[in-house]
């Protein structure tokens, strides 16, 4: 099965994607993962996006689908995808839809977490992630079981992202409203998209996206 998560920045779709890639043994496309590896190693697309993924902006459509179109002609994709984080503008709905024909694949389920302002806020001033295994935690709402230490592979280090700052937050949050809410009802137009209530908590989330997986 393929299938985009579409939600703001900490919306829950890299905590649910994650969650759904264990279960059902899908893959978990995250382009901001991907961007974050590239700044990381300093390629020409990490050196051409930091600044941008710094200032809370969208990284150039171009140089997104290529990153995709790649990605998702991997062996391992054939196994059924989840984009988190893609597509993010109506171009790239359109390159995504254009690409998948090319390859021969469809999408099957397109769901949209929806969480109110005030929450994706608290959830993105509270994130971090562990830095061996990628695991995402919160201050409040999902901390270690024992405080330190990663669930997961028992790491004890841990970090942060530059861009889970209020000010940038304001600026991803723009973007999010004026660049990527228009990509939603592209997709219901063509009748593929459900929308879910986000501001759940993270079991009563997942429970509602396997009934849409299910159905
Ligand atoms: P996104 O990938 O959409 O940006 P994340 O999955 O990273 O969002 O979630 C953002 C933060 O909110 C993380 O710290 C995560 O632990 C927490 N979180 C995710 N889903 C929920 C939820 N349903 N209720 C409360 N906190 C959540
Ligand atoms: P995310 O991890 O999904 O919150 O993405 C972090 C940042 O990476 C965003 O604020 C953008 O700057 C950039 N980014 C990730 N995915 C895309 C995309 N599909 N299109 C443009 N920019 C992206």
């Amino acid at each position: 099965m393929n299938i985009i998560l579409i939600g703001a920045p900490g919306a829950g779709k890299g905590t649910q994607a994650r969650l759904l890639e264990e279960k059902y043994g899908m893959v978990q496309l995250s382009t901001g993962d991907m961007l974050r590896t590239a700044v990381k190693l300093g390629t020409p697309l990490g050196v051409e996006a930091k600044s941008i993924m710094e200032a809370g902006k969208l990284v150039p459509d171009a140089l997104m689908v290529n990153l995709i179109k790649e990605r998702i002609a991997q062996r391992d994709c054939a196994k059924g995808f989840i984009l988190d984080g893609f597509p993010r503008t109506v171009p790239q709905a359109e390159a995504l839809d254009a690409m998948l024909a090319e390859q021969g694949k469809t999408l099957d389920k397109i769901i949209e977490l929806k969480v109110d302002e005030a929450a994706l806020i608290e959830r993105v001033s509270g994130r971090f992630t562990c830095e061996k295994c990628g695991m995402g935690y919160h201050d409040t709402f999902k901390k270690p079981k024992v405080e330190g230490v990663c669930d997961a592979c028992g790491s004890t280090s841990f970090k942060r992202r530059a861009d889970d700052n209020a000010e940038t937050m304001k600026a991803r949050l723009q973007a999010f409203n004026e660049q990527t809410a228009p990509i939603l009802p592209y997709y219901a137009k063509k009748g593929m998209l459900v929308s879910i209530d986000g501001m759940a908590d993270m079991d009563t989330v997942t429970e509602a996206i396997e009934r849409i997986l299910a159905g």
